[in-house]
């Protein structure tokens, strides 16, 4: 059985439309075994400072106390195109649970942004400072069909090295199934995120459980119980 959790909501903290309270309570009726507030950082116009990630991550451990749900308080944080991340470490190391991902690039032609993108996250690695990658390889559309083979394999054995896993993201129905393969045979563990902006949205995987049982992944491949 795969089980059901999401870890990419956002919430009132950024650019989303729900309070943490109704993410916890959208959870629970639909049943999640887990869910995580991953609001974006400072390095997106519309995201939350340091002192309000701060803030959530308090809340979410109030709440995570008094419901007994394991509701956790993160961030989504921003790779930039040189590989930094848009918040220091002290600050993520506080946090429950760090992802990031990239939302822009300097190139403008595909196979350059292919490119960038690999350069970006594999300099991101480096700080090991975040767990999962969310949206991977995704950028306006995929970017495998300009990423070969060999270095392909080299990008996910670096990612299995640090220890990151990789996002099945319903909103952008990332990443493709090659790559997902290629994860689960290198033991690169994967998470489930919807992206969820609104609160209908929450939790709402199907995508992510079906994919996932049609590449046989286990809920020893996932990353919900190794965090
Ligand atoms: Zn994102
Ligand atoms: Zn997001």
């Amino acid at each position: 059985m795969v089980p059901k959790f999401d870890f990419h909501v956002h919430t009132l903290y950024s650019d989303g439309s729900s309070s943490p309270e109704l993410v916890l309570e959208t959870a629970l009726t639909r049943g999640l075994e887990a869910v995580a507030l991953t609001d974006h950082g400072p390095g997106l116009s519309v995201g939350a400072d340091s002192p309000k990630l701060l803030q959530l991550s308090e809340e979410v451990r109030r709440m995570r106390e008094e419901s007994g749900f394991r509701i956790l308080g993160g961030v989504e944080s921003n790779i930039s195109p040189d590989g930094t991340l848009d918040l220091e470490e002290k600050i993520l190391r506080q946090l429950d649970l760090v992802t990031a991902g990239v939302h822009y690039l300097n190139s403008k032609e595909c196979r350059a942004q292919a490119g960038e993108y690999l350069r970006a996250v594999r300099e991101a690695l480096r700080s090991r400072a975040f767990r999962i990658l969310v949206h991977p390889l995704y950028y306006n559309k995929s970017l495998l069909p300009w990423i070969a083979r060999e270095e392909l394999e080299e990008f996910v054995e670096e990612l299995a090295e640090a220890e990151v896993a990789v996002e099945l993201n319903s909103k952008y129905r990332a990443p493709d199934r090659e790559f997902l393969q290629e994860c689960l045979r290198r033991g690169v563990k994967l998470s489930v995120g919807t992206d969820a902006h609104h609160p209908e949205e929450v939790g709402a995987v199907e995508w992510q459980l079906t994919l996932l049982r049609r590449l046989g992944a286990e809920r020893e491949d996932l990353i919900l119980d190794f965090l």
